[in-house]
């Protein structure tokens, strides 16, 4: 991709906007048009030079309205279409995303601050998103139940209406796509509110499925605050559940609003992951593994592998190898193909993720490996973080306990599996783990015990749509993905139906 870093972006990301989105104006996506925002102004600023490059303004409650008005409306037309129509609906949105693909992950990668090849990767998975539930649509069968009466039960997966989905900076277009798929193959209309720091490319992701046929106003992007515009999704009345992607500091505030209201509400937290290299361990396979756990995405992704705990056998042999193979990864800018790490996202997460290192490297941690701001491009702008190995922690450290964000990995050892089950679950989080291991029936006996939604072994950050995803603890609650993801956007209504000649009379009332 050519990229002018004089401007910032500004010339790339507006010519994109005009391309994917007919407009280079930026506002709410409402009932298939451009809507203008009315609130604060948002500055929006390029991660990796630090400068500004665009600016639109927040949507509100008024555009909260007509967008919720819309997809009232819309819902009825499209839970109205046959089951097979409205599948191939969204198979049809798996090919237009593939062919927008490139121009997709462009985007992301300068407006996010995300390296093009994560971006490809990311946009590949949306378009599987569309396809997977594309195929479901026809195959949601309720049951049929053999009641003890003469009477036949089924149940029918009922769509809840229209569904709010607030989602965080960190993977745009992939929690997009990931929540919007699902909720339209259930017949749910959708209100998204994507970051406020990252709103392009689910704006354009929007546009893409109508023009594959998704009914204007099925899917709406309010973009905005979340205290303004965020709020007034979950508290108007329309809306039926909520799904919350983003910090566990938000999820309360969210699951708070929704249970005001009465409705519920599917929370996608944080992490802070313990992945396990046993001695038995297949130590190459271990140390690249590592690094495909904390490094991808400069360490933003929720299922970061944060935590390293290495049995005492090979800890040394594993620290120094980590350590010697990190400070080789291509931290760089996001649109370059080779750059592997690219910038934090934004200001605050970096002084984040820079002030907890210093915690604990004050606190006894030693650096093996980065530990302060990357130097790319000889200037000192942008916010690039080299990548960070932190040894000889102790997991009652901040930086065992606190969800970083950011390219750092905290290495702590142990002696034997029950101490390494103690440490893996001495979290508030449990969103992923991970295991090393030679010793099968160790492997299956780590599965069990790790607190976690997800657990590898002898892998790390394998997820695929069709397979459940979610948290325990503060990591969350409810699932996506798979068939489980599917089921929180219906709700299951149970229909009896009397089959019996002399049923009136069963009741034991008079016909007169
Ligand atoms: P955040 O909680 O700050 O913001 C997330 C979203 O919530 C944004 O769209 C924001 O505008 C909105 N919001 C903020 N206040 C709100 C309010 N009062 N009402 C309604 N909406 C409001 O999170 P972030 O910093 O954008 O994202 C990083 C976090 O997301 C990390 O903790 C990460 O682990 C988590 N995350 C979790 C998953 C998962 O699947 N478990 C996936 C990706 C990211």
């Amino acid at each position: 991709m050519s990229f002018n870093v004089e401007n910032n972006g500004e010339q790339q990301v507006a010519m994109l906007l005009k391309e994917l989105l007919g407009d280079s104006r930026f506002g709410s996506w409402v009932a298939g048009e451009m809507v203008l925002g009315k609130g604060d102004e948002i500055h929006l600023t390029n991660p990796a030079t630090g400068h500004h490059f665009m600016s639109y303004l927040d949507a509100g409650s008024s555009i909260v309205q007509s967008a919720a008005d819309a997809a009232v409306i819309a819902q009825k037309q499209w839970w109205s279409k046959t089951a097979t129509g409205r599948g191939q609906i969204m198979w049809g949105c798996g090919a237009i995303i593939r062919n927008a693909a490139e121009k997709l992950a462009q985007l992301e990668s300068v407006s996010a601050g995300k390296p093009i090849r994560d971006c490809r990767v990311e946009v590949a998975k949306v378009a599987d998103m569309f396809e997977y539930y594309g195929g479901w649509c026809d195959k949601m069968t309720g049951q049929v139940i053999a009641v003890p009466t003469s009477h036949l039960n089924y149940t029918r997966h009922e769509p809840y209406g229209v569904v709010t989905q607030i989602t965080p900076w960190n993977a745009p277009v992939f929690t997009g796509g990931w929540q919007i798929a699902p909720a339209i193959c259930a017949g749910n209309a959708v209100l998204i509110k994507p970051s406020e720091l990252t709103p392009l490319s689910t704006t354009v992701l929007v546009k893409l499925i109508e023009d594959a046929g998704v009914p204007k106003g099925l899917v709406n992007v309010i973009n905005g605050l979340g205290h303004t515009t965020g709020a007034a999704a979950i508290d108007h009345p329309a809306t039926k559940k909520v799904i919350f992607v983003g910090s566990p500091k938000t999820g309360g505030l969210i699951a708070a609003a929704s249970a005001q209201r009465v409705i519920p509400c599917v929370l996608e937290l944080g992490g802070k992951s313990a992945n396990i290299v046993f001695n038995d361990g297949d130590i190459n396979r271990a140390v690249v593994g590592a690094q495909a756990a904390v490094f991808a995405a400069a360490g933003q992704s929720c299922v970061s592998g944060s935590r390293l705990l290495v049995q005492r056998g090979v800890y040394a042999e594993v620290v120094e190898r980590l350590a010697s193979a990190t400070n080789k990864i291509p931290v760089g800018l996001p649109w370059l193909d080779d750059t592997m790490v690219g910038p934090i996202n934004n200001l605050a997460q970096f002084t984040h993720v820079n002030n907890l290192v210093n915690q604990g490297v004050a606190e006894g941690a030693i650096v093996a490996s980065g530990g302060c701001r990357a130097d790319v491009n000889g200037g000192q702008e942008g916010y690039f973080y080299r990548p960070t190995v932190l040894a000889d922690v102790h997991n009652s450290m901040a930086v065992a306990q606190e969800e970083i964000f950011g390219p750092v990995v905290s290495v702590i050892p142990f002696d034997d599996e029950d101490e390494a089950v103690a440490i893996a679950n001495d979290s508030r989080f449990g969103l992923a783990g991970a295991a090393w291991t030679a010793d099968v029936g160790r492997a299956h006996r780590m599965a069990a015990q790790v607190n976690a939604g997800t657990f590898w072994v002898n892998s790390y950050k394998a997820i695929n749509v069709m397979s459940p995803f979610g948290g325990f603890g503060e990591s969350g609650y409810g699932r996506s993905s798979g068939y489980e993801g599917l089921m929180e956007y219906t709700q299951t209504k149970s229909v009896w139906v009397e089959t019996a000649r002399d049923a009136a009379i069963q009741f034991g009332y008079s016909i007169e």
